[in-house]
C-alpha cells in the first residue's frame, strides 16, 4: 500500500532507490575522577584523539570530488579549524588538569558552554553553527570511547567509508558535513534525516553537491525499513513508500524531465536576465562565508548583494580586529575577480555571543532588542574596527557598505558621521580606501519601509531584507515552528511596504534591490518584477532557475497587473489578481 512522509525539501531532484538506514549507537559517555598521578596521560590521551579526528577529516577531505564546489571543502576545514581552536583543544585540558575530570567528560563540559552560546543566538544561519560544535566533540569522543582507537577502526568511519552504500538513500537521525561527503563518495543517491533544516549542513551540503534531500523528516527511521524501495522528492520534500508498478514509471518519467531541466538551466550562465520587453535585472547572490565567494562566480552572478559577516564573530569570546575583517573582506574581493561586493556591517543579535557581557542585561525579545544596528552604535570598539576594514577594503575593489536593521535617519546619520571620521583616521595614517564608498541600508522594519523616502535622501541605495520585513511587520517570529503558518510574503502589507521602498528608490534615483528569501524563490518572481524590482540578491544555488523567469517575462504587462493587485479592494480579488500575475 503506497504511502509518503512529509519532510522539508532542501535539494532539488529526485531519486530512486533502496534505503540504507544508518542506526548509530548512542555515545555512551562515563564521567569520572581520575588520580592526580595520571592526569598528564590523560592529557596525552586527549591529545591522542584530536590527532586521530584531524586525520580522519583529512582523509575525507582528499575525497572531495574535484567537480565539488569549493564550499564543500570548506565545511571540513572549518572542522579542521576547530580542532586547532583553544576552545576545544587547550579549555578541555585546563578542566582535565583543574578538576581531574576525564578527557571525555571535560570535553562534554566544553561542549554544552559551547553549545548555550549559540542556542541564544538569534540568527537562525548562526545558530545552526552549534552543530559544528556538536559533529567536531562527537568525533572526538568517539575516537576516545573506542578500543582501538585508531581511524579505519571508528566503527562509523568505515561504515561510511565503505562502498555498500552505493545507489542508496540514506536514512539518518542527522548527519555531519564529513558523513555526507563521504557517503557521497560512495555514490549516495538521496539524503533523508529526521532532524535540521533549511539552513542545515546537511541541506547546504546536498545542494553544492547535487544531491537531492528531504531533511525534518521525523521518525522517519520507524516508519521506513531498511532496504526498502523509496522514492525522494527533494523539492518538496516527499519521501514515497510502498512503490508500484505505475508509481516507479510516473517518477521515471519526472527524474528524466528533472535532469533535462537541470542541463537546460546551466545553458543560462553567463547569460543576461533580460525580460522580455528588454529591462535588465541585476541578480547578486547572498555568501555568509568567505568561501562562499565561489559559489558565486560558478552561476555568474553580478557581484554579491548581500555578503553577511557575522560568522566572523563566532567561536570566540572576542571580537574580531580590523586586520582579521580586512584579510576576508580581502578573500572575497579577490576570488569576485572585479564584481561589486556588498558587505553588510555585523547584523548581531541581542545575545551575549560576543562577550558575554556586552549586550547588557538579559534581553526578553531579542528581536526587537539590541541588535544589528543598534548594538554597533552603542559599542564602537566592536565596530569601529569593522568600518576601518570595510573602507580599506575598497581600496583593492568595488566595495559597497550596508547597514542592517536601520529604523530611524538618526541612526543613518550616526553611522555616515562615523565614516566621515573614520576616513579621516585612514588619511592620517596614509591607508588609501574609496573616497566615495557607496554607504546603503537595509529596510527590513517596517517603519524603515513606510518612511522609505526619508533613508533614500541619505543613503546610496536600498536592500529589501523580506526575511525581517515580513517578521516585523506580520508579528512573527520567523523561527517558531508554531506561528510558521502566518508567515506570508503575500500579505497585502507586506507588499505594500516592498513597493513603498521600490518607489522611494526610483524618486531618489537610487538602486534598490531585495535581499530576503523571497528574491530566490520564482513563486515570487513576476510579482517583484510588478512591484518594480530590477535587483534581486539570493542564495546562489536558485539563480538560474529565477533568470529562466525573468527571461520569460514582460515588465510593462506585470506592472499593470501589479497595479490592479494592490488597488484590490476584498479579498477574493486579491487571490485572483496574485493568481493573474503568477501566471501571467
Ligand atoms: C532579511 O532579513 O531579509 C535578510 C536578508 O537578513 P537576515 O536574513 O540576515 O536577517
Ligand atoms: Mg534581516
Amino acid at each position: 500500500m503506497p504511502f509518503s512522509l512529509q519532510g522539508i525539501g532542501v535539494s532539488r531532484g529526485y531519486a530512486i532507490g533502496r534505503t540504507y538506514l544508518l542506526q548509530r549507537n548512542q555515545l555512551e559517555i562515563t564521567e569520572y575522577t581520575i588520580p592526580e598521578a595520571i592526569v598528564e596521560d590523560e592529557v596525552q590521551r586527549f591529545l591522542g584523539s584530536l590527532d586521530i579526528a584531524r586525520r580522519q577529516l583529512r582523509d575525507i577531505r582528499v575525497r572531495i570530488p574535484a567537480t565539488s564546489s569549493r564550499d564543500v571543502a570548506a565545511f571540513i576545514d572549518t572542522h579542521l579549524l576547530m580542532l586547532e581552536d583553544a576552545t576545544l583543544t587547550e579549555a578541555p585540558i585546563k578542566l582535565i588538569r583543574a578538576r581531574r575530570c576525564n578527557a571525555e567528560w571535560a570535553l562534554k563540559i566544553q561542549r554544552d558552554s559551547l553549545v548555550q552560546v549559540f542556542e541564544q543566538m538569534d540568527d537562525p544561519y548562526l545558530r545552526t553553527r552549534k552543530d559544528d560544535v556538536e559533529h567536531v566533540v562527537r568525533r572526538v569522543q568517539r575516537i576516545l570511547v573506542a578500543e582501538d582507537p585508531t581511524y579505519l577502526n571508528d566503527p562509523d568511519y568505515a561504515e561510511l567509508a565503505t562502498s555498500r552504500l552505493e545507489g542508496r538513500i540514506i536514512v539518518a537521525d542527522d548527519l555531519t558535513p564529513a558523513d555526507t561527503i563521504l557517503m557521497q563518495h560512495q555514490g549516495v543517491l538521496a539524503f533523508v534525516t529526521e532532524y535540521g533544516g533549511p539552513l542545515s549542513h546537511t541541506a547546504i551540503l546536498a545542494r553544492s553537491l547535487g544531491i537531492p534531500a528531504v531533511v525534518g523528516a521525523r521518525s522517519a527511521r520507524a516508519y521506513l525499513g531498511h532496504d526498502e524501495p523509496v522514492i525522494i522528492d527533494g523539492r518538496n520534500g516527499v519521501i514515497l513508500v510502498g512503490l508500484d508498478e505505475r508509481i516507479l514509471r510516473y517518477y521515471r518519467h519526472r527524474q528524466k524531465e528533472e535532469r533535462r531541466e537541470l542541463r537546460e538551466l546551466s545553458k543560462l550562465k553567463g547569460k543576461p536576465a533580460v525580460t522580455r520587453d528588454g529591462v535588465t535585472i541585476g541578480l547578486q547572490a547572498n555568501i555568509e562565508l568567505p568561501e562562499d565567494a565561489a559559489s558565486v562566480r560558478e552561476v555568474a552572478a553580478d557581484g554579491i548583494g548581500l555578503y553577511r559577516t557575522e560568522f566572523l564573530f563566532m567561536n570566540r569570546s572576542d571580537a574580531p580586529d580590523e586586520e582579521e575583517h580586512l584579510a576576508s573582506y580581502l578573500h572575497v574581493i579577490k576570488t569576485l575577480e572585479g564584481s561589486p561586493i556588498t558587505i553588510r556591517t555585523a547584523d548581531l543579535g541581542a545575545d551575549k555571543q560576543v562577550d558575554g557581557g556586552r549586550g547588557g542585561p538579559v534581553c526578553t525579545n531579542p528581536a526587537l532588542g539590541l541588535r544589528a544596528i543598534r548594538l554597533c552604535l552603542k559599542d564602537l570598539g566592536m565596530f569601529r574596527p569593522q568600518l576601518r576594514a570595510i573602507l580599506r577594503a575598497s581600496a583593492h575593489g568595488p566595495v559597497r557598505m550596508m547597514i542592517p536593521m536601520l529604523c530611524s535617519v538618526q541612526e543613518v546619520f550616526q553611522v555616515l558621521r562615523l565614516v566621515a571620521e573614520t576616513k579621516q583616521e585612514l588619511r592620517e595614517r596614509g591607508l588609501a580606501f574609496d573616497e566615495h564608498l557607496p554607504v546603503g541600508g537595509m529596510i527590513e522594519i517596517p517603519a524603515a519601509a513606510v518612511c522609505a523616502d526619508l533613508f533614500a535622501r541619505y543613503l546610496d541605495f536600498l536592500s529589501i531584507g523580506t526575511n525581517d520585513l515580513i517578521q516585523y511587520t506580520l508579528a512573527i517570529d520567523r523561527v517558531d515552528d508554531e506561528v510558521n503558518y502566518l508567515y506570508d510574503p503575500l500579505h497585502p502589507a507586506v507588499l505594500t511596504l516592498i513597493h513603498n521602498t521600490i518607489r522611494a528608490g526610483h524618486k531618489a534615483n537610487i538602486p534598490v534591490s531585495l535581499c530576503g528569501e523571497m528574491a530566490g524563490d520564482p513563486r515570487y518572481t513576476r510579482l517583484l518584477l510588478g512591484l518594480g524590482l530590477t535587483q534581486f540578491s539570493m542564495h546562489p544555488t536558485g539563480l538560474l532557475e529565477i533568470k529562466r523567469v525573468i527571461q520569460n517575462s514582460n515588465v510593462a504587462e506585470l506592472s499593470e497587473a501589479v497595479r490592479h493587485l494592490l488597488r484590490a479592494t476584498d479579498a477574493e480579488k486579491y487571490a485572483a489578481a496574485l493568481k493573474g500575475i503568477a501566471q501571467n
